[in-house]
């Protein structure tokens, strides 16, 4: 049977009606709603000569055994935020299906397909992003804080995992899944503005940003709104106002496609009457290569201490977190933009802003590359969240063409 791509936007439809509701998509990892959708899933590749598996993270495989052991890997995530898109995360998995299903028909192929389901790659309930696909990757080791983390309502992180049969001392044997892989490949949507801005339907991936994410203190003196001369205030907004203005600056002089934000900033007291005493700025700097992203935190660094003695403040950095930038395969970036061409007939290639899955696995030692699908206003994470039909029925070919290559090129590896 030949690939059907409109019986994919068919299915996400579908998905949409039966774990969605007027504010958008409710399939948040550990509760009823995701569970319904997981085997919502698994009814679509029922008739198919898969092996199924759910491993210790919870995560979802269906095995089309190949002559090699050798595994194509295609994943994605049936998780979503709370109201959220109808694509994020589901788009990979439903139209793997139609993937495996062409492959099934065909015969045995010459190496073995596998498709994942990540569990909790939104982390929207616990606040801890990509945990099935961490755990399968080997870079999950903050077991100990994992145990501490609730949600709204109190319920711990390990009770939500338990009653879904998953043990959180045990979520790292998941690593077994990857032992045999060869490659990954991800389709998602863009959840950004790039490629419809260029009018065109599909992109591949070069890779991840990493991500730097700081707390800055800036350290001043409180004193009298009204009797304090211009002249000497030691006022701790000014710190931070400069450097909000100055990360504009710094990544454009950085470049090569660097954003910084600085997303918030607190100060205290905080009254209309006074000065501002302390002012306690996040900032958050993202870039594909970690000598720039180096660059852009060592510049901010510097401005700041300038800043501050300008301003006659003290100021202090704190890191929050950090990820290193993961670059995905040449080979399969090569692929990817192969099979965009023939489908769509022009590519792009372009860095991702957000984390995927698809990070993990690359961390974890196997050659990865996602393809995005252009994202309408590039919105997600929203009910507003939409593509064109036309260029989901575009994705589901070129990643059908990019699977066929791949499976190709591991075979003639294996
Ligand atoms: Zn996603």
């Amino acid at each position: 049977m030949p690939l059907d791509p409109n019986r994919v936007v068919r299915r996400l439809r579908e998905l949409q009606e039966l774990t969605g509701d007027e504010n958008g998509a409710q399939r948040v990892a550990w509760t009823d709603t995701w569970n319904r959708a997981r085997a919502w899933l698994g009814g679509l590749l029922a008739a198919l000569p898969l092996e199924t598996a759910r491993d210790e993270a919870g995560n979802d495989w269906w095995t089309l055994q190949g002559v090699s052991d050798r595994a194509v890997l295609l994943g994605g995530h049936i998780d979503s935020v709370p109201s959220g898109g109808w694509l994020d995360g589901c788009l990979n998995v439903v139209a793997a299906t139609e993937v495996l299903h062409r492959l099934a028909e065909a015969g045995t192929p010459p190496v073995t397909v596998r498709l994942v389901n990540w569990a909790d790659e939104e982390g929207a309930r616990f606040g801890r992003s990509l945990f099935g696909s961490s755990a399968a990757g080997g870079s999950m080791r903050d077991q100990d804080e994992l145990r501490l983390l609730t949600d709204h309502d109190g319920v711990s992180l390990p009770e939500a995992l338990a009653a879904n049969g998953v043990d959180l001392d045990r979520a790292l044997e998941a690593r077994r899944q990857l032992e045999g892989a060869a490659a990954y490949l991800e389709l998602h949507i863009e959840q950004g503005p790039v490629l419809e801005s260029m009018g065109l339907p599909l992109g591949a991936v070069l890779g991840t940003f990493g991500v730097e994410r700081h707390r800055i203190t800036w350290r001043g003196q409180a004193a009298h709104a009204g009797s304090t001369p211009m002249t000497a205030r030691r006022d701790a907004l000014a710190g931070a106002a400069k450097l909000a203005l100055e990360i504009r600056d710094i990544a454009r002089r950085v470049g090569d496609g660097a954003v910084c934000t600085s997303g918030g900033v607190v100060c205290r007291p905080g009254i209309v009457t006074s000065v501002v005493e302390t002012a306690e700025q996040l900032l958050d700097q993202r870039h594909l290569r970690a000598d720039k992203l180096a660059e852009l935190l060592h510049q901010a660094k510097m401005a700041s201490e300038h800043f501050a003695d300008e301003e006659g403040i003290g100021v202090e950095w704190e890191r929050i977190w950090s990820i290193e930038p993961i670059r995905f395969d040449e080979t399969l970036i090569d692929f990817c933009d192969e099979a965009i061409h023939e489908v769509a007939g022009a590519s792009h290639r372009l860095p991702s802003g957000p984390l995927h899955d698809a990070a993990e696995v690359s961390r974890g030692g196997v050659p990865t590359v996602m393809m995005f699908v252009q994202s309408l206003r590039g919105l997600s994470h929203t009910k507003l969240e939409d593509t064109r039909e036309e260029h989901l029925e575009l994705a589901v070919q070129a990643l059908d063409r990019l699977a066929a290559k791949t499976i190709a090129w591991v075979a003639a590896h294996a």
